[in-house]
């Protein structure tokens, strides 16, 4: 079951196009996992349409809100979870853990033929994919079961979705399908869960910073390769 969730602004940023593409592909592949966010999305999709076609402003009738729920709780099951089971179509890597990804994700993973996963520590790998932007560095990791990162902190925002396992850390557990936003001086340590390693995707806006004085020799190393 999904916990965590984009909040309203950011599925209107993302509705409206306005999201920059690093984030978009996490939100796209967080709402292409969740009913509810689709559900959500195709609200303001409407609302957005009604008013680009300029109709003009009727007052809102007090249960509208209510009766548009409704009106999309009745269409049917395989209309709506269309894009989830488009979303799994044979995997494209040979990764075990690569399979049953949303379907933007394998869009990104076909188009990044020769992607190449490297090992950062004992226990997280990393693989980085191109995504035709120079803001944000859009990756792969996969975080050992029962182990956990060092302590960090963010330089910038970092969007994230668990594909498989589960992580925790001060703020709870985070499980597939779960979407993470850490803002820039949040401080976390996330620790995968015992029972299987812990796949996440993600577009980090900055390289991380780890604290203590750790950081203060390895943060200068600390490769950031936006794309
Ligand atoms: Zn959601």
């Amino acid at each position: 079951m999904i916990r965590h969730h984009p909040d309203e602004n950011l599925l209107l940023e993302y509705a409206s196009g306005s999201l920059a593409r690093g984030p978009s592909l996490v939100v796209a592949a967080h709402v292409q996992m969740c009913a509810d966010c689709r559900s959500q999305l195709h609200t303001l999709n409407n609302l957005g349409g009604s008013l680009l076609n300029g109709s003009p402003a009727q007052p809102l009738q007090a249960n509208a809100f209510e009766r548009l729920m409704e009106r999309i709780s009745q269409i049917p099951e395989k209309i709506l979870h269309k894009s989830e089971e488009s979303s799994t179509p044979a995997p494209v890597s040979r990764e075990p853990a690569m399979d049953h990804l949303p379907k933007v994700l394998n869009k990104l993973l076909a188009s990044n033929p020769n992607r190449r996963w490297k090992t950062l520590t004992r226990n997280l790998q990393i693989c980085r994919l191109k995504s035709g932007q120079r803001e944000y560095e859009v990756a792969f990791h996969s975080l050992r079961s029962g182990s956990g990162l060092p302590k960090h902190d963010h330089r910038g925002r970092e969007f994230a979705l668990v594909l498989h396992g589960s992580f925790s850390d001060h703020n709870g557990i985070y499980g597939r399908g779960d979407f993470v936003l850490r803002e820039p001086g949040q401080v976390h340590r996330p620790i995968a869960t015992q029972d299987m390693d812990c796949l996440c995707f993600s577009a980090v806006e900055a390289p991380v910073s780890l604290t203590g004085v750790r950081g203060l020799f390895l943060n200068p190393l600390i490769p950031f390769r936006p794309g």
